[in-house]
């Protein structure tokens, strides 16, 4: 974790694009609420197919108009021609977007081609290819391991394709146990990585939403933490209690280890995120 230390601690917040005009509303309370936390910035993510790139995109421009906040889009590359992506990337230059997280994303189940780039590395040679060094440029790592990765070494070796293509940064899949994070940290150092690692951090709200997304991204939940979130069953108030505690000792132990900042997943919603935050006293930096 040594070389973790040497970066200032950036803190984020992660949105998806919302859909409805309810959602469209109640995003619009969360980013507020969260812009007075001041993080360094907010991201926002994209849909594999069609229908909510034009929401990520309107979502994003939304909060640089609004919060004066960096807004991050997330750009994934599955399925997408190279003239695709170029017109993403010049409608993001033109609305004054500097920061981009990178991403090939999953093909949704019956697509029927790959498109012009088949992993993250390639999308991130074209962007440095066409906007040169216009974006800061972060990737997705995964300290437990890609599910489609054949083994952890060629998995570690693959993020080292990204980097090497010129991302400036990554952030982790979300993770409870800090040891799964610490080796992968230890493994990227050990081949010459030097670039932050940020970890990504899922507050705990729902153990059914949970359980749902950890399956499909190969994200562990230790047993205990499940059966505990079991035992709430339908009281939604201990769970986020429950969840709140055992997400900020996690983030408090990674600070302290020399984690290069937190990322939160917030699911679109400020109350858990931002317990965390005051928890962990990162508040000094409210605005008012
Ligand atoms: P890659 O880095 O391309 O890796 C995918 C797999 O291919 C891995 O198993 C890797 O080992 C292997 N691989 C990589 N490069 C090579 C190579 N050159 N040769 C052979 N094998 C290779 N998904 C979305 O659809 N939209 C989002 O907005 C989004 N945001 C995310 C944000 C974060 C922080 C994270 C962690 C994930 C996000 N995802 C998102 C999910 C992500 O798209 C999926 O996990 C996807 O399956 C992999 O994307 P990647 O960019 O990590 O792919």
């Amino acid at each position: 974790m040594e070389s973790q230390k040497q970066y200032t601690p950036t803190f984020s917040f992660e949105f998806y694009p919302p859909k409805t005009p309810e959602a469209i509303g109640k995003l619009q309370t969360t980013q507020a609420e969260l812009a007075k936390l001041n993080p360094d910035f907010f991201s926002v993510t994209f849909g594999a197919g069609g229908s909510t790139r034009d929401m990520t995109f309107e979502t994003v421009v939304d909060i640089h108009n609004k919060t004066g906040i960096i807004a991050a889009p997330h750009i994934s590359c599955i399925g997408s021609e190279s003239n695709d992506i170029k017109a993403i990337l010049d409608k993001y230059i033109e609305s004054g977007i500097t920061r981009i997280v990178a991403l090939r994303g999953d093909l949704p189940s019956g697509s029927v081609g790959y498109g012009h780039f088949r992993y993250a590395n390639e999308l991130i040679e074209f962007i440095r290819k066409e906007t040169g060094d216009h974006f800061h440029i972060e990737v997705a790592a995964y300290p437990e391991f890609h599910p489609q990765a054949p083994n952890p070494r060629a998995d570690i070796e693959n993020f080292k394709k990204k980097i090497d293509a010129g991302a400036n940064g990554a952030i982790t899949q979300y993770f409870y146990n800090p040891f799964a994070y610490y080796r992968f940290i230890d493994s990227c150092e050990k081949i010459g990585l030097d670039i932050p690692i940020v970890a990504g951090i899922m507050p705990i709200v729902s153990c059914t939403q949970l359980q749902r997304f950890s399956e499909a991204c190969g994200a562990e939940i230790p047993r205990w933490i499940l059966k505990r979130l079991q035992e709430f069953g339908d009281d939604r108030v201990s769970i986020r209690e429950f969840g709140v505690d055992v997400t900020t000792e996690l983030c408090e132990q990674l600070l302290t280890n020399g984690a290069p900042g937190l990322h939160f997943y917030t699911m679109n919603q400020s109350v858990a995120s931002t317990a965390i935050w005051k928890n962990l006293g990162i508040d000094q930096r409210v605005n008012d």
